[in-house]
């Protein structure tokens, strides 16, 4: 059985940062994602790709026990280009190809029936109530998306919003769906459909935690080498739900260890693109660089 799993995009991306310009490489939300919470627990994707999708992409995965029996394989991989100026907070999307996604059933195996910690990744909203709805007993479901959807159907991403215990949201993406400057304003209006934590992700800035009854920000991590963002805000989502999952405890204070377990892989997934730096990622880099988190917020 799986106990994490995992939805989202799979992708070959085509990125631009003034680091490089990169085409075709492995990308999509449930990659990111699922390699990032590989560290700490077993995972399971439930995605689609296409027939075209590389071998070596494949096998990346199964060799940190990935479990892809969820992944459909028809037609033409997702597409995605974008770019990133020198404020790498935003990137602008050139062009978005959903090829086989628009096939996707988004049916989960039997033994994904019963996971435990549920992270709906960056996908059509429609596809992640549908995973909802397949769910036996999940401890806990946490859900992002992108602008991407929150221009096409924002109907449909308030109605998973009032499903689900774990919000996360970028800073531009909080403003644009709760339509506030305020991101305390969108913090509060988020908690107002249901969930009990929604945390804004402020890139390379950190992340903020709003509950009903308290308020947590984390610091960003000062990274010199910075090659491009891309997947950081799925890497970060899926550290954060591999550490939960790891411990089984949903505590605040937990919260929070997970919130820093989540940026400290999303802030080594920026040191290069598509998944290169993860790839070579070892546990005692990633404890190494949470101590270092720890002792920046000591004063
Ligand atoms: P992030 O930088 O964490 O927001 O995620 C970047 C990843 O999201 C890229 O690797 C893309 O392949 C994927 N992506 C971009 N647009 C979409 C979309 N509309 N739906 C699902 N995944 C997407």
């Amino acid at each position: 059985m799986a106990k994490t799993i995992i939805v989202g995009s799979i992708g070959l991306d085509d990125v631009k940062t003034p680091f490089g310009d990169m085409k075709a490489i492995l990308g999509g939300s449930a990659v990111y994602a699922s390699h990032a919470a590989s560290f700490f627990t077993n995972v399971g994707i439930v995605s689609i790709a296409g027939e075209d999708f590389p071998e070596e992409h494949k096998n990346l995965l199964t060799s940190r026990n990935i479990n892809i029996e969820g992944i459909e394989f028809k037609g033409k991989t997702f597409r995605w280009s974008g770019e990133y100026e020198y404020d790498m907070n935003e990137a602008k999307t050139l062009n978005t190809e959903l090829n086989s996604i628009i096939e996707f059933s988004a049916e989960l195996p039997n033994n994904y029936k019963d996971a435990e910690y549920i992270l709906l990744g960056n996908i059509d909203p429609e596809l992640q109530l549908k995973v909802i709805e397949q769910l036996n007993q999940p401890k806990l479901i946490a859900m992002d998306t992108m602008n991407f959807w929150i221009e096409s159907k924002k109907t449909q991403i308030i109605e998973v919003i009032k499903k689900i215990d774990l919000l996360l949201l970028n800073d531009g993406e909080a403003r644009q769906l709760f339509d506030t400057v305020s991101l305390v304003d969108a913090g509060s209006k988020a908690l107002a459909l249901g969930p009990k934590y929604v945390i804004i992700k402020k890139g390379e800035h950190g992340a903020l935690l709003f509950t009903n009854s308290s308020h947590f920000n984390a610091p960003g991590y000062p990274l010199e080498v910075f090659k491009d963002p891309t997947g950081c805000g799925d890497s970060f989502a899926g550290g954060l739900l591999g550490w939960l999952a790891k411990t089984d405890n949903l505590s605040e204070p937990n919260l929070r260890k997970a919130i820093v377990y989540g940026s400290t892989i999303a802030s080594f997934n920026a040191e290069n693109f598509s998944l290169e730096r993860q790839k070579t990622l070892t546990m005692e880099e990633i404890n190494a660089r949470y101590n270092e988190f720890e002792k920046m917020r000591e004063f």
